[in-house]
């Protein structure tokens, strides 16, 4: 009978661990900005349309390029502040009550006068946003796999030294970008800086590419949530694996459909991770190109995989378990999905 109860997933308190910095701005600011610095963006930036391509490098290029031409329209200290308090609004609104924003200073770095100031102003805004709206923010610092290693251990120790969970500290460290590039085993020494400050491993993985990427980074970079990673559920023996090391997962089903991962949500093996017993958090990871916010990943979960209100639930347990939340708020987020369900 309790099946029979559809209770507002907005209203459900969860924690958002996979949201991009530049992928979580909203299309009218993208806009804004855009007109702002006279700058001429791609029709497909604007047309409301969701991103959908092939799963092959063209497609992975035409993602890119887009995603290039978004960034390239934040050019400053304000851009970035009215981004990450835009981001908190959006995530407030859809019962976020932790938010996890990924960020790879470098992009911005030239606009501010260096990668200290990027994060600092992303770290400062982090911590406003926190106390305008609520949803308490952790930051995590992002290297990329198309750049040289050496960048990557350079960003692990600027995040390190902002390592904190406090609102606006840096709780982890990524590695983000195609997954076809760059040797994993070369970022191992930016991981290992990360990790003596306390930091969490969150790299991407195993979503362009299957079971060995997963491997390879599970063995190499020792993830505590891998980014992705949904194509574990092809191999048994690599999903356990996960399983058995305690990696959550950041599945986020709209944009393994949008990157032609899988034909359609319903292909997305949400339901088999669930039962092979894996962490798994729901993120929207680039609502901007994707069209799709947090709320949308738990409706997918509910309308496509059939997930009930208590099933539902234990995702967003799920997804605080798997936080750097400090303890408090882990507390009270926890207690508040028990009052949703009780309601
Ligand atoms: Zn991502």
């Amino acid at each position: 009978m309790s099946t029979l109860i559809r209770r507002d997933l907005a209203l459900l308190p969860k924690a958002h661990l996979h949201l991009h910095f530049t992928g979580s701005m909203r299309i009218s600011t993208l806009a804004d900005l855009a007109t702002t610095y006279g700058i001429r963006l791609p029709a497909a930036l604007l047309d409301a349309d969701p991103l959908h391509v092939p799963a092959d490098e063209r497609g992975w290029f035409r993602f890119q390029r887009l995603y290039d031409a978004a960034r390239a329209c934040v050019r400053g200290e304000a851009d970035m502040r009215r981004i990450v308090a835009e981001a908190a609004e959006d995530d407030a609104r859809e019962g976020s009550g932790r938010l996890e924003i990924q960020v790879d200073p470098t992009s911005y770095a030239p606009f501010v006068g260096g990668l200290t100031p990027a994060l600092e102003i992303v770290l400062d805004a982090a911590r406003e946003a926190s106390a305008a709206t609520g949803v308490d923010i952790g930051v995590i610092v992002a290297a990329s796999r198309m750049r040289h290693p050496l960048e990557a251990r350079t960003l692990a120790r600027l995040a390190a030294h902002h390592a904190g969970d406090g609102p606006g500290q840096v709780v982890g460290f990524g590695l983000s970008n195609d997954e076809r590039r760059g040797e994993t085993p070369d970022f191992a020494s930016a991981f290992a800086i990360a990790r003596r400050a306390g930091l969490a491993s969150v790299p991407h993985g195993g979503e362009l590419l299957g079971p060995a990427h997963v491997e390879d980074v599970v063995g190499h970079l020792h993830p505590d949530r891998l980014g992705h990673g949904v194509r574990s559920a092809e191999d048994p023996r690599v999903l356990e694996r996960v399983v058995d090391e305690g990696v959550a997962l950041e599945v986020c089903p709209a944009s393994n459909v949008s990157l032609g991962v899988y034909a359609t949500a319903a292909d997305v093996p949400l339901r088999a991770l669930v039962d092979a017993g894996a962490t798994v958090a729901l993120g929207a990871d680039d609502p901007l190109l994707f069209l799709s916010r947090l709320v949308d990943q738990y409706a997918i979960a509910r309308d496509v995989h059939g997930f009930s209100d208590e099933e539902l639930a234990e995702l967003a347990r799920s997804s605080i378990r798997a936080s750097r939340a400090a303890d408090d708020v882990r507390a009270r987020l926890l207690a508040g999905v028990d009052d949703w369900l009780a309601s």
